[in-house]
Formats: C-alpha cells, structure tokens, sequence
C-alpha cells in the first residue's frame, strides 16, 4: 500500500465506483469548509473569552483601488534592462551591480555584467526540452498574456466558496475555448483535470486506472522509443498497484497478478515527433497530446481518445508555471484522479492558473479577430516559422554527411493553418552511422554538445536526442557544433 493510500484511508474514504464525481465534489466541498468552520469557530471562542467583543472589523476597501506604484515600475525597468539579447532582468532578479543596477541573468553560453561576452569553447546542452524559443515571442509582445496579481487573489484552497473542483473556471473556459480554436481535441461533454504540470498527471492517470482493479498489478508499458519520464516516474513511485513492464507484448510477463494493461503513448512523440495512433489495443491508453500544437505539427484530426493529456509547457512555453490538463471521459476514472491531486498537491496553485488563463485568452483573441497584414503574427506563426528553420538548418547539414541521419518526418495538410504544412519538430532524433559511433551521446559531448541518449528512451545507443526548443543562440551554437562535426573526416 502506498503512502497515498494509507493518507487517504485515514482522511477520507477513497472514492470507489460506485460514486459519481458531483457526489465526491459535495464530499470534499463540504470535508475543507467543516475543516474551516471548526478552526473559525474556536478562534472566536478564544477571542470572545479574551476580549468580550465582537473583534476588530475588517479595513474598508480603498475607494479607487491603484497598483503600487512600485509594482509596475519594477516590472517596466526589468522589461526596459538591456542585456545584449543574451539575457534578461526580471521583476525579482536579486543581484544587483556596484551602481545599484540589475544584474544581467544570461543565458547558457554568455557571460559579462551585460550578457555580451561569448563563453569560448561554451558545451551546448540540448538536453532539456526547456521551450525558451517562446520567450522571444512574449518580449515582442508585451501588450499579450500579462496577468497582475493583488495581495489578496484568491488566497484560498478552494478557488471560491463552496467550489466543486481546486480549478478556475476561466482557466477551464479558456482551455476548452484553446481547444476549439486549434481544433486538435474534442472537450465538450469532457471532465477536464488540471495538474501541476503533465508530469504530475501522468502518475495521477496512471495510479488511478491502477487503483479500478486493486487486486492486480497493473503493467505500464510503452513502445519504444519513449518519453524517458514514463519509466523513471513509474518505477521511481514502486507502488504496489502497478509495475513497469516496458514494450507491450512483455506485459504478461512482468508480474505474477497482472491486471489491465496501461499504455502510455507521446503523439506526437518525444523523441521522434511522429504521429502515434494504436489500433486494437489491449487496456488503457493514455494519450499524451504535449506536442500537438499547430506550431509542432499539423492538426490532422480533432481527437477524441478517452484519456489526453495536454500541458501549457509545449503551447505558449510557459514550462515554469507548471500547468497541464487533462481531458477524461470516464466519471470515475476523474473521481480517482481528482482524488489524487487533492492527496498529493491539495490542487493546482491558482496564480498559475490565472497566469495561463492570461497567456491562453491572448492567444485565442490575437486569432480570434480578422488578421490585416500589417497584424502582428501569433504565436503559432511564430513558433511555426522558427522551428521549421531550425529543422531546415539542421536537415542540410546532416544531408552534407554521411556521419549521421534524422528521424523521417511526412509533411501533412494543417487544419489549423489551412495548408501543406512544413516539418517542425521540437526534437532531432539522431542516428549515428559510423561503426565507431556506437555511443552518439558521446559522440555528441566530444563535440561540445550533450544529448539524451538512446538509451534513456529504450533505445540504441546509436540514436541521441538533440532539443530544438530553445533560445535561438542556443540553437545557433548546436548547428555550428554539428556542422563543424559533419565536416570532419
Ligand atoms: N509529456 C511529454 C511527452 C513531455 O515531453 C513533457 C515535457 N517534456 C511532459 C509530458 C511534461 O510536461 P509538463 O511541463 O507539463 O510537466
């Protein structure tokens, strides 16, 4: 039994099947205020005892509520600090120089109080798949997606009184409404979960499909090459309920209780970008939809599987605020999972949820109006644009050798943009064709470049994973590093 489920047995009785999800909402509902009425009452008990009166009474509202002052000229000198394109200053950045002025934070590879100098000899991680590519866009457009917080935002666990869920409404709103303009998944008549990131929700997914049959260990598979997280997440819980079990067919083996099978599958994936869709498939499957955003890949379809899985990371970059979603069509399946994130994290912080409801509604409004030519391009055009060069770059200089090769990716028609759309993928998924190169990461960090192995995906060792999603220095330094690798003999 784990840690969540002995919490769980001694806070509230875990939700079974037999419950709908309006009737566990009522139950938390009521669970977090019965907890608030009882502190509230003995408060009063003590104060009344002590002071015989009926207490101080709350400071009236400021007739024209202003945002200090200082607030907003912080945050515009932060915008205004020039740090040589390489770099930035933020409302919050501490370190400050002789003169009182901010200390630049530069990015990978610069140095210097202004982010000017170029660090020689500087190794490229192009490990992380950090979105930084999107910063860019947001700096050019700083009339989009700016969410300012007073003190006393929603300070609450619930989001308001009597709430069913720990979400925003706007924030669902704006997903659903992210949703119809891209058109990339079905969410009318859908639950919708939010979590602290997708990361937490692909445990959360997977720990509840387990927990319908309690009796079994479930086996978690994936067909590899997969997203290293499932593996190391799955065995890093080693819960009692279910197992990893790697590819599908090894399933049957991997434990002597084997329940329904849950299959965990990127589409697009991380790390090829190709387009993975299961026809008869054995159990659950969880569709983790990250990378299915116009600017990634073509919108092909409106899926509609039973389980996806969506994050704010891959759509407009904002990987910080740590806000993924998913879309559920089974009510107990969502009761499960809802149970989960109230056990682990009590719900989803409500400044980040605000913050991606600013981010999501700017989006859907800078396309949601006619665009005149002389409009600014969204982030999808963006983000579209800088990717696929990214993808040209890289494809020429491994065309020019014979060194390496590149996942195959088919160019297919975009429903979001209306046409054949380019290649531009968020990862290169990198062959190393040499006898010799049987280890590419390593091949890689010679150079001065560190990959995600193969191996880390269930792969060869032949294969490394390069990122592509970051700052376009960055991505500027990897082409230089790869081409001067391509042309040695
Ligand atoms: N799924 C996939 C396929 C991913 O690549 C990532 C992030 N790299 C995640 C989930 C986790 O995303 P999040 O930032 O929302 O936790």
């Amino acid at each position: 039994m784990t840690v969540t489920e002995d919490m769980g047995e001694s806070l509230l009785p875990l939700p079974g099947a037999s419950q709908t999800p309006e009737k566990r909402k009522w139950r938390v509902g009521w669970l977090l205020l019965a907890a608030a009425f009882l502190i509230q009452f003995h408060i009063n008990m003590w104060y009344l005892h002590h002071h015989h009166n009926t207490g101080p009474k709350p400071p009236p509202n400021p007739p024209n509520p202003q945002w200090p002052a200082e607030a907003v000229q912080a945050a515009q000198l932060a915008a205004a600090h020039w740090c040589s394109g390489n770099g930035n200053v933020f409302a919050d950045t501490l370190a400050v120089n002789a003169d009182g002025t901010p200390v630049c934070e530069c990015d990978d590879c610069f140095s210097g109080p202004d982010c000017s100098v170029a660090v020689p000899a500087c190794i490229v991680n192009a490990d992380s798949g950090n979105p930084l590519l999107f910063e860019a866009f947001w700096r050019a457009n700083p009339d989009l997606g700016t969410a300012v917080i007073p003190g006393w935002y929603r300070l609450g666990y619930l989001p308001k009184p009597g709430a069913e869920t720990f979400y925003n409404d706007a924030f669902i709103d704006a997903v659903r409404g992210m949703h119809t303009l891209v058109g990339n998944a079905v969410t009318e008549g859908r639950y919708i979960l939010v979590g602290t990131g997708s990361m937490q929700l692909v445990n959360a997914v997977v720990h509840s499909l387990a927990l319908q049959n309690p009796e079994t260990v479930s086996p978690v598979v994936a067909r590899a090459p997969y997203y290293s997280a499932y593996k190391i997440q799955t065995d890093m819980f080693n819960s009692s309920l279910y197992t990893w079990a790697g590819e599908p067919e090894d399933a049957l083996t991997a434990s002597k209780r084997p329940g329904v099978q849950i299959e965990l599958i990127a589409s697009p994936n991380n790390p090829t970008f190709q387009i993975q869709e299961l026809g008869d498939v054995h159990g659950h499957v969880v569709y983790d939809h990250a990378y299915y955003w116009p600017h990634l890949t073509p919108i092909t379809e409106k899926y509609d599987h039973d389980i996806m899985l969506f994050t704010l990371s891959k759509a407009t970059g904002h990987a910080g605020s740590r806000i993924g979603w998913a879309i559920i069509k089974d009510p107990d399946l969502y009761a499960k999972m809802e149970y989960y994130l109230m056990i682990s994290t009590l719900g989803v912080s409500h400044d980040s949820q605000f913050r991606a409801t600013q981010l999501l509604k700017s989006v859907i409004n800078s396309y949601s109006k006619p665009q005149k030519s002389s409009d600014k391009q969204g982030i999808f055009h963006y983000g579209r644009e800088v990717l696929q060069s990214r993808w040209a770059r890289l494809q020429s200089i491994v065309k020019g050798s014979s060194r390496f090769t590149l996942q195959e990716l088919k160019p297919e028609y975009c429903h979001f943009f209306k046409e054949q759309s380019g290649l531009s993928p968020g990862y290169a998924w990198l062959h190393c064709e040499r006898e010799e190169d049987a280890d590419c990461a390593d091949v890689m960090l010679k150079a001065g470049i560190i990959g995600r192995p193969g191996t880390e995906f269930g792969a060869s060792s032949r294969y490394v994973r390069l990122a592509l999603l970051d700052r376009q220095s960055s991505f500027d330094n990897l082409a230089a590093r790869l081409s001067d690798l391509a042309a040695q003999p």
